[in-house]
């Protein structure tokens, strides 16, 4: 938790008092039992102590399942684009852990996802959230994350859905270049032989990991008010037995 959230998270315990109409949940990165908050449209959104949000509960979730018997603490992992709460979890589980970011300056080296600095098969893990809307070429980011993996190990790349079919948008303007659909995912195999996909409904309820917006085109919608979210687990050539292979719950 940063600085800023731990002064926020003091007033997590006055949140609960005054909201204690409202359903409540489970926070599974840091135990908080009561109302989570909203954020801005989505109802239900972000712990009042973490100030996590249902994404990154979902992401934590699927990488404690993923590597409940993976007991190597010498495992190499990268990080691109690092959150808070799995920076976390990576640091205390791993020894030979490395933050990155394009712009951050508060991580242990910089670099464009199009051209990662490391030799092949550097690294037992990759983990980069939500980074793909961004480069101009995307299969070119996606292949350095291959090369970079060792044959046996995984990378875990979440993306954002959209719509049913992926819109790349090259326009000066856009926003995100690929503004992902359920195909997305496709051109990940393009490099990886294997995709494990993870999403809300496999945990618990308690956690709470729908986003609760609203959105009626989303083909993540599961009724009027929710959708769900999804994380993927790409493997590399060789699929090694230590990653929890079996999915929870479905
Ligand atoms: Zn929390």
């Amino acid at each position: 938790m940063s600085l800023k959230q731990s002064i926020k998270s003091l007033r997590a315990p006055f949140f609960k008092v005054f909201n204690s109409h409202k359903p409540a949940f489970t926070c599974p990165i840091c135990q908080y039992h009561g109302p989570f908050k909203d954020k801005k449209a989505r109802q239900h959104a972000k712990c009042p102590k973490c100030g996590e949000n249902e994404r990154s509960r979902l992401q934590y979730l699927v990488l404690k399942h993923v590597l409940e018997n993976y007991d190597e603490p010498d495992a190499k992992v990268l990080h691109i684009a690092p959150e808070f709460s799995i920076q976390r979890y990576f640091s205390s589980k791993f020894k030979n852990y490395t933050t990155a970011d394009k712009f951050r300056t508060n991580v242990d080296i910089q670099f464009d996802v199009m051209d990662i600095p490391f030799p092949d098969h550097s690294f037992d893990i990759v983990y980069a959230s939500h980074i793909l809307l961004y480069p101009q070429d995307d299969l070119k980011a996606i292949s350095e994350v291959h090369r970079v993996l060792k044959p046996n190990g995984i990378a875990i790349i979440p993306m954002p859905i959209f719509r049913e079919k992926t819109v790349d948008d090259y326009s000066p303007e856009a926003r995100w270049i690929h503004q992902s659909g359920l195909d997305y995912f496709d051109r990940y195999l393009k490099f990886f032989p294997h995709l494990q996909m993870y999403y809300s409904h496999m945990f618990p309820e308690q956690y709470q990991l729908y986003a609760c917006d609203s959105s009626p085109g989303n083909p993540l919608s599961v009724d009027a008010l929710r959708r769900e979210d999804l994380v993927p687990v790409c493997y590399g050539d060789e699929v090694d037995p230590r990653f929890n292979l079996v999915l929870p719950n479905d």
